[in-house]
């Protein structure tokens, strides 16, 4: 098996120190990497640095055509790209065509916000003293980006860092998830097709335990990390004085008003099966917690078990399949620990709570204790905690009480509650009609409380690499 490069400043690199990358449902071997040198790192960071100024004044129509060509390229090689994630990751082929397919729009967004990406002009005159004044407001990078994304979507989210970045003409140095570096190899080799200038990005394998330099390095004023809340929070502490961005993790709840009955109830009861499992439950945005009035709940909570029960779990390579596994064992351990942790505590198991070496079966619980970590932590995998709710204040209540705050869902046709779903719910978007797991790439998005700090969806990225520098022009 020849090992998969890696990219130091655009150009194909390999170290002797190997990175085997397992497929996590059965452990075969999926291929190897290298984990790059500390001189490569310096090249690497060297080189960014070296390139900043003169990438931030290219001329947008060249980032643009560059990011229509990773675009174009994605999209010709998407089945073999699909398989590759299913490979490392362990997501059933359809969702991994449905990351490729949002990936291609991602570079897409980027390639059209660059050529949008502009200033303003503000009148100055409004006020005495002011008058023959005007401001051109403008924005400027902050300089080269380390991007460090996860294991969940090993394409999606490396390009949500990479296509802003190059979008608003920042260098960016990819550090990927460990276990699953192929696919952000990959796109490194379409970066490679294009005339973007060297030093311009980078994607490299590093130790977790060999980051720090990388983190606290100068001359990477910014830090996009997605990942979880301990390693991102540690992050920002380290380097405080950094342009940090944190996409970090949640618990994200539902509620289901009273007024989902009949055809919307089968909906809602689908749509929560199904993204309370998809990927394994492995989305920072996947259903963790439901909160249905008293008067659906009985209903509504048959339906979710028989949904997930109608899931099909298995080899993710199989295109019937829908459920796959976690990343690892040890993710599956600690899911099933946590399961028997809340029955123990009074749970009940309505259906799943078993697990076949990483492959956790659907999972739904009702009865759970707020404090059990199936409801009050992350649980990343398909397990899904119901609850009956006697009000939409109480549902608001239970959303809030929560410290994450990424994406809530709002099942209702009434659009007073709409309203103040948006209005009161803590978090960084409300999804109404819908689970919390939608997610359009062009959209901001990002969390309140502990799920993070930023915003990403491409034009909302381009803002946060980015800081409005005022030219004041007088006399005119
Ligand atoms: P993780 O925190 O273990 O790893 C994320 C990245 O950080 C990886 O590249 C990892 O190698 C790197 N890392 C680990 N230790 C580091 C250190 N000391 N210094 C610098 N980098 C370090 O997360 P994961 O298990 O890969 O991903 C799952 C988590 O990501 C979940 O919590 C999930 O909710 C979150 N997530 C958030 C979003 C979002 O947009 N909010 C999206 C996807 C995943």
């Amino acid at each position: 098996m020849t090992s998969t490069p890696y990219w130091v400043a655009g150009k194909a690199t390999t170290s002797g120190e190997e990175l085997a990358v397992t497929h996590p449902y059965d452990g075969s071997q999926v291929g190897t990497t290298s984990w790059a040198t500390a001189d490569d790192v310096e090249r690497a960071v060297a080189a960014a640095a070296a390139v900043s100024d003169s990438f931030a004044k290219a001329p947008a129509h060249v980032r643009a055509a560059a990011l229509d060509h990773v675009s174009r390229r994605i999209a010709e090689r998407a089945d073999e790209i699909a398989a590759l994630i299913t490979a490392e990751n362990g997501k059933p082929m359809k969702w991994a065509r449905g990351e490729v397919a949002r990936a291609v729009s991602t570079f897409r967004w980027g390639a059209e916000e660059a050529r949008r990406f502009s200033g303003t002009l503000q009148r100055l005159d409004t006020d005495a003293g002011g008058e023959g004044r005007m401001a051109v407001v403008r924005r400027v990078t902050y300089g080269p980006v380390l991007a460090i994304s996860p294991f969940n979507f090993p394409l999606n989210l490396v390009a949500h860092k990479v296509a802003p970045a190059l979008a608003v003409g920042a260098p960016v140095v990819v550090k990927p998830a460990p276990a699953t570096p192929l696919t952000a190899l990959l796109l490194g080799e379409i970066l490679a097709e294009t005339d973007l200038p060297e030093g311009s990005w980078s994607v490299l394998p590093v130790p977790n335990d060999q980051m720090d330099p990388l983190v606290q390095d100068p001359r990477l004023p910014v830090v996009s990390f997605t990942g979880s809340g301990p390693v991102g929070w540690s992050i920002l502490d380290r380097v405080p004085r950094k342009h940090v961005t944190l996409e970090l993790g949640g618990n994200a709840a539902v509620v289901v008003c009273a007024d989902t009955t009949g055809a919307e109830l089968d909906r809602a009861a689908s749509r929560i099966a199904t993204f309370a499992m998809y990927q394994a439950g492995q989305s920072c945005i996947s259903v963790q917690r439901v909160y249905a009035d008293a008067s659906v709940y009985d209903e509504l909570t048959a339906k979710v078990v028989a949904a997930s029960e109608a899931l099909v779990t298995g080899d993710p390579r199989d295109e019937k399949t829908d459920v796959g596994p976690v990343i690892d064992e040890r993710a599956a351990e600690r899911i099933e620990s946590w399961v028997s942790d809340a029955v123990g505590a009074g749970a009940r198991l309505l259906t799943g709570g078993t697990r076949d070496g990483a492959t956790v079966a659907p999972t739904v619980l009702a009865d759970v204790p707020d404090e059990a970590k199936v409801s009050c932590e992350e649980v990343f995998g398909p397990v899904v905690v119901l609850a009956p709710v006697g009000s939409v204040d109480e549902a608001f209540e239970r959303v809030n009480a929560s410290r994450y705050g990424l994406q809530a869902g709002v099942f209702t046709r009434d659009l007073g509650i709409a309203f103040r779903a948006g209005v009161e719910l803590e978090v960084g978007g409300v999804v109404v009609g819908d689970v919390p797991s939608f997610r359009a790439d062009q959209m901001p998005y990002g969390g309140a409380k502990e799920s993070g700090v930023g915003r990403e969806g491409v034009a909302a990225a381009m803002a946060d690499l980015t800081y409005e520098r005022v030219t004041v022009l007088t006399g005119i």
